[in-house]
């Protein structure tokens, strides 16, 4: 008899039969690339299939000091002694779980090196430090995501290393999957939503001009929740959608100037 609790699977509203590829690619031990501006439900949807398939998951957020140490594992000193440590990845493949590496162009090039043996039909981690060679088993998963948005010429991910993956490109959801999708999260009513939504549409449009990125679904969900526990409108928008976009006062004002042709 099974006397776990099933393990709550956190909602996530598919788009395009992202669900489909994704166990697709996990039954065949592919790894697999997001591509897509922050905020729009890469992480929520890697949680949700995580879950799905009752797979461990391990969710590293790149950073431009994290090196292939960090994500295998090191020695630590305790009491004298030292002993071996797995790091995230190195779990990951033991337990045939998920690894998430979130914006993997920010890691160190070492990273890379790792990733390929793992991310080819060899599937193995290389452990040079224990000596320790291990073959994922078939649960096991990688998947990154990156922000082509962000990219600069220095911090590309090179062909040989993207095309070693299945790719899948995320955007802000279309205005209904999106309404429905803020409404939920923040349980704000569906009318109330919409004008937001719209006035997303609206600044999305504007981006690469005047703003770096539109405004993500998160900050949606962050400016409904405001209004759902009673804030009036104007300081909710204040504070979750145009401080968060720019420190610029004339960007401030065009955004202002924009919600007042909404509200
Ligand atoms: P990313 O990883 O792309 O930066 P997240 O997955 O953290 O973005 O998404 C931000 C928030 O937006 C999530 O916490 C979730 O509340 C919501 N969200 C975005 N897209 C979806 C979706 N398709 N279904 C459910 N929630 C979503």
């Amino acid at each position: 008899m099974n006397m776990h609790a099933p393990r709550p699977i956190p909602h996530y509203h598919e788009i395009a039969q992202e669900c489909a590829l994704f166990e697709t690619a996990h039954s065949q031990g592919l790894p697999l690339l997001l591509k897509g501006p922050t905020g729009c439900g890469k992480t929520r949807f890697v949680e949700h299939m995580a879950a799905r398939l009752d797979r461990p998951l391990y969710t590293v957020a790149c950073h431009d000091d994290l090196s292939a140490a960090d994500l295998i594992g090191r020695y630590l000193l305790k009491g004298g002694d030292t002993h071996w440590v797995d790091g995230p990845l190195t779990r990951a493949v033991r337990e045939g779980g998920i690894c998430y590496l979130d914006e993997v162009v920010e890691a160190r090039k070492d990273v890379t090196v790792v990733l390929h043996p793992l991310t080819d039909n060899r599937r193995t981690l290389m452990i040079d430090r224990t000596g320790e060679e291990l073959v994922a088993p078939p649960g096991f998963m990688l998947v990154a995501s990156y922000n082509p948005g962000y990219q600069n010429v220095l911090k590309r991910l090179k062909p040989s290393t993207r095309q070693r993956f299945l790719s899948a490109s995320f955007d802000f959801p279309d205005p209904q999957s999106e309404c429905a999708i803020v409404a939920k999260e923040s349980g704000l009513d569906v009318s109330k939503v919409q004008p937001l939504v719209r006035l997303a549409g609206h600044i999305r449009a504007l981006s690469g001009m005047d703003l770096e990125e539109g405004v993500s679904t998160r900050l949606l969900i962050y400016t409904a929740s405001l209004i759902h526990r009673g804030m009036p409108i104007e300081p909710a928008l204040e504070a979750a959608i145009i401080e968060p976009l720019t420190d610029e006062e004339d960007i401030k004002q065009a955004l202002r100037d924009l919600i007042a042709t909404i509200y």
